[in-house]
């Protein structure tokens, strides 16, 4: 095995994280050599496929608490990195590189290209234009500390690298080798999913979207998960914001239950069973001779409402006057606490991302060092870092490769 290559700083990992550090680290410490190592043909092969081909790289939320709060995991840790660097940070340094970003309704921040090849090229330009090496089918598999650090092993070279910053995502094997560095790793579990439920109320439903709350009761009647939001019945059963919100929160707690649990939504968002029953007896003087199938209330999706009517005993011949007080009870119950039972959980349009690696304890959010090894670096998503969907887990790529790049920099500084 030949010695090939010393580097100043090397990046494990061609992702968003790797390409954000990489870029980052360059143009602050010009004189330092470093390289990118691939273990794919290809870089950037999530950014491409990410927001359904459109990236969506970051969200329009500008203050740093509520920005962490989307994190299940890393809410606390990233609050310090933000307010280094966030989103307008993010929007003006694509801006600044020629890359216009625009917001949609919900939130949601694309290039206005509406291209995730936008966001590469823009990479690919900066890549050349600082003179990063990108060495692509490079997998590393073995890192050992050396005497002025790191001695990297693709299986075919040996490399050398002052600085190593681990940017490769949720690939086990790299979670293994870092153990093997002494560093814990938190064991992966699927995040952001949606929910499989067969249920009469929902069958002929698919595409019906309304605002609504969930709960997840526990054992002794506690809540042990909620969230609200978007709620949309698919085919397959639930999805939408207030689904995979509960699925990111719940990610630890769902996998030993083998994603068989029950969950009460709630269609009124808010209001409880007491004064839903009274609204009802209001509609029923009101509303006296008309059926009830005919005009759905409370705001709600006429099938939906219709189907909890069914669900509830009442017929679409029955007008409201001749409704019993029961029947009501049992409509203000199906509107404000239907359970339903989850069997297993589906992927959210192939966005699967991971909840799991390196153990947030073992690092320094000031640098995203390892506290255990100096000059050994993180950033991205092979942290016990992820997020609910809509551009938050590329932040923290971007976020943390800055970071990064800024502690190098400060450690150039000092030695
Ligand atoms: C289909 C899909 C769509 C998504 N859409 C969005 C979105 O629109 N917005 C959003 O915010 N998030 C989105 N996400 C999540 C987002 O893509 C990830 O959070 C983000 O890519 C993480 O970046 P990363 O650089 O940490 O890891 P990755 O992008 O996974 O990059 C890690 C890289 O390291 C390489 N690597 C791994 N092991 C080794 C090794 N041993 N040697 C060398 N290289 C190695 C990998 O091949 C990979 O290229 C999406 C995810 C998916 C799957």
């Amino acid at each position: 095995m030949i010695v090939k290559n010393n580097y100043d700083v090397i990046i494990i990992g061609g992702g968003a994280a790797g390409f954000f550090t990489a870029i980052n680290t360059a143009e602050m410490c010009p004189s330092l050599k470093i390289a990118i190592l691939e273990r794919g043909k290809e870089v950037l092969t999530k950014v491409k496929i990410s927001g359904g081909g459109r990236c969506n790289v970051t969200h329009a939320e500008f203050i740093p608490k509520e920005l962490s709060k989307n994190y299940p995991r890393g809410e606390k840790e990233l609050l310090g990195p933000f307010h280094s660097f966030m989103t307008g940070d993010t929007l003006g340094w694509f801006e600044e590189r020629g890359v216009a970003i625009k917001m949609e309704e919900d939130g949601r921040m694309f290039p206005e290209t509406d291209s995730s090849q936008t966001i590469i090229d823009c990479f690919t330009s900066e890549i050349s234009r600082l003179s990063i090496d990108v060495l692509t089918s490079h997998p590393v598999k073995k890192l050992s500390k050396t005497e002025n650090g790191w001695l990297i092993n693709t299986g075919k070279e040996e490399l050398n690298a002052t600085t190593v910053v681990m940017a490769t995502g949720s690939n086990p094997k790299i979670w293994k080798l870092l153990e093997t560095l002494e560093h814990r790793v938190i064991p992966p579990v699927p995040s952001l999913f949606t929910f499989n439920i067969k249920d009469g109320r929902i069958t002929d439903l698919p595409g019906v979207a309304t605002e609504a709350s969930i709960k997840v009761v526990g054992d002794t009647k506690k809540v042990i998960l909620e969230s609200e939001g978007p709620l949309l019945i698919t085919h397959w059963g639930m999805s939408g914001p207030a689904i995979l919100k509960l699925s990111a929160w719940g990610a630890r707690l769902l996998e030993p239950l083998s994603y068989s649990f029950e969950i009460q939504v709630n269609w009124l968002l808010y209001e409880t069973q007491e004064d839903t029953t009274e609204q009802l007896l209001r509609l029923k003087t009101k509303n006296a001779k008309q059926t009830l199938h005919k005009y759905a209330q409370f705001e709600l999706p006429k099938r939906l409402w219709q189907s909890l009517l069914m669900a509830s005993g009442i017929s679409e011949t029955e007008i409201w006057a001749d409704i019993s007080k029961k029947k009501l009870q049992n409509l203000a119950n199906q509107l404000t606490q239907s359970i339903f039972k989850v069997e297993g959980k589906s992927t959210f349009k192939e966005e699967f991302v991971t909840a799991g690696g390196v153990d947030l304890k073992e690092v320094n959010f000031k640098t995203f060092e390892s506290k255990i090894h100096t000059q050994l670096y993180f950033a991205g998503e092979v942290l016990n870092i992820d997020a609910i969907t809509g551009g938050f887990n590329f932040q923290n790529a971007w976020t943390s490769g800055f970071m990064v790049a800024k502690a190098i920099e400060a450690s150039l500084k000092i030695s």
